[in-house]
């Protein structure tokens, strides 16, 4: 076997220092390989090295927009893999997680949308995002009853072409725009 990636968040054990050499980012606590950041991980198992490659320092930061979709969900958050950062695409997918309130009896978007979202930072090793602000929220999503497509039919509201229901979700105000994945964001800061 010859190339492990993994993705290893900050303060993750990756590997013993006596069975890897390591390369790139990383720090050695207790004889540990440690991960300093969200990073890339590629264990070598022929030749013995581990190669830890940041991917959070060099393209997120706390404030910067990320677009992404929507894993699964788990209360009370979201698991989203991020595909683009400040409208640059990334190359290895980063996860994010987002809070929604769990009391609410249905969250404001659902598995499989594509969502904009802030970074809002760091939190126990995660990277952190949130849809509040108004130029954040669900992008593109199917009707979560039948998996139909969706027409926008109020500031926050939809409603399925095949299936009749309504639903609610967050919405970016260009909310299934051609533009939405390629938007520049020159004009909101
Ligand atoms: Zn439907």
């Amino acid at each position: 076997m010859n190339g492990d990636n993994v993705q290893a968040y900050p303060g993750d054990n990756l590997a013993v220092i006596e069975e890897f050499e390591p390369l790139g980012d990383y720090f050695i606590e207790n004889g540990q390989i440690i991960a300093s950041k969200v990073s890339k991980v590629k264990k070598d198992k022929t030749n013995k090295q581990i190669e830890v490659l940041g991917l959070v320092r060099k393209y997120i930061r706390k404030g910067d927009i990320v677009t992404g979709q929507v894993d699964y969900m788990q209360k009370p958050f979201a698991h989203v893999i991020i595909f683009r950062v400040n409208d640059k695409k990334l190359y290895g997918d980063i996860k994010a997680m987002l809070y929604f309130d769990p009391d609410l009896r249905l969250a404001p978007f659902n598995e499989g949308a594509i969502i904009r979202a802030r970074v809002i930072g760091l939190t126990a090793g995660h990277l952190m995002i949130d849809i509040q602000d108004e130029e954040m929220g669900v992008l593109e999503a199917k009707c979560p009853n039948c998996g139909g497509p969706l027409v926008k039919r109020g500031r926050n509201m939809l409603r399925c072409l095949k299936c009749g229901k309504s639903s609610f979700m967050k919405l970016a105000p260009d909310f299934y725009s051609s533009k939405a994945r390629h938007i520049n964001y020159s004009n909101i800061f």
